[in-house]
């Protein structure tokens, strides 16, 4: 399908956005569902900014942020069951062939109904879209410019999980449960919390900040600086949302769905070979969303973005 056709039938979405924004803003946090790998996403990603950009998105967010976009970073998680919200919901996933381990965009990218365009890389591409109008917007635009913000910074976390492009069958791993050491859980919360959660606990004193110290730590000087060049390369923006899909659902079969069946008991062995996977895409995820975010908000001559 053209790119044209998908951009219209995106075009709609626009009017869904209003109504009740400042008050569901206002809102305390309810759910706290993979909260704190989005958090971590979004704060890599606002410190990777350059100044056009970071005055952008601070001038976009709510006072009450304190200009920090992780404090909003889940807020798509918290309104995507009401009904205000609820054609959001299958904007969080990609739901790909059993056992196929590949991901098509026009074969996977669409809702229940089939729907095209109602997925995480659909999404990306519409907000990325909305927010490249930012520049020549008018004030009466913000109330959207700001929701695009903040649904982009969040699927730009979701598509980097690995589990976010899983399976039909199991609903990206949801129905297979298991244990996690001497909990009850499944396979899809494994990879959204439980490994962020151990890894904080057994190797960070329970600190979440100190593990995204050390995240950010292995951008700027570690393991990951020579990578982010690579990680950054985009030629076509509305592309590359294909190619994260891509690695997630690649990641999946190799490492998430790997020797696991339903009630099977998950610990050491499975902590330790995914746990770097985990940090890895987080990482991968805020210096994405960055790169996007320059390029849309900053001072680049970003044109590839405008509907044919
Ligand atoms: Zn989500």
């Amino acid at each position: 399908m053209s790119r044209s056709v998908r951009l219209g039938m995106f075009f709609p979405w626009e009017d869904a956005f209003l109504v009740c924004f400042v008050l569901i803003l206002a809102l305390p946090n309810t759910e706290a569902w993979s909260k704190e790998g989005h958090v971590m996403t979004c704060k890599i990603a606002q410190a990777l900014l350059e100044p056009q950009a970071a005055e952008v998105v601070r001038n976009l967010l709510p006072d009450y942020s304190n200009g920090d976009l992780s404090a909003l970073c889940t807020w798509p998680d918290q309104i995507r069951h009401w009904h205000k919200y609820q054609w959001t919901s299958s904007l969080h996933f990609i739901d790909t062939p059993d056992k196929a381990c590949t991901y098509d965009y026009s074969r996977d990218c669409h809702d229940s109904h089939g729907l095209k365009g109602m997925c995480v890389a659909g999404a990306i591409q519409n907000f990325t879209t909305q927010l490249s109008h930012y520049k020549h917007g008018s004030s009466d635009r913000r109330y959207n410019m700001t929701e695009a913000l903040l649904f982009l910074s969040h699927f730009m976390g979701d598509i980097h999980q690995p589990l976010h492009v899983g399976f039909t069958s199991d609903e990206g791993g949801n129905t297979v449960d298991l244990r996690w050491f001497k909990h009850k859980s499944n396979l899809h919360h494994v990879w959204d919390r439980e490994i962020i959660l151990t890894a904080a606990a057994e190797l960070y004193g329970k600190d979440m900040d100190l593990l995204q110290k050390h995240i950010q730590k292995n951008l700027t000087h570690g393991t990951w600086s020579d990578d982010m060049s690579l990680w950054k390369d985009c030629d076509d923006l509305f592309a590359c949302p294909n190619k994260y899909a891509a690695e997630s659902i690649n990641l999946a079969c190799k490492w998430g769905y790997k020797d696991v069946s339903p009630g099977a008991t998950l610990s050491d062995k499975y902590f330790n070979s995914r746990m770097p996977i985990v940090t890895k895409r987080i990482a991968q995820g805020g210096v994405r969303l960055s790169m996007i975010l320059n390029r849309v908000l900053g001072n680049h001559n970003q044109d590839i973005l405008v509907p044919a």
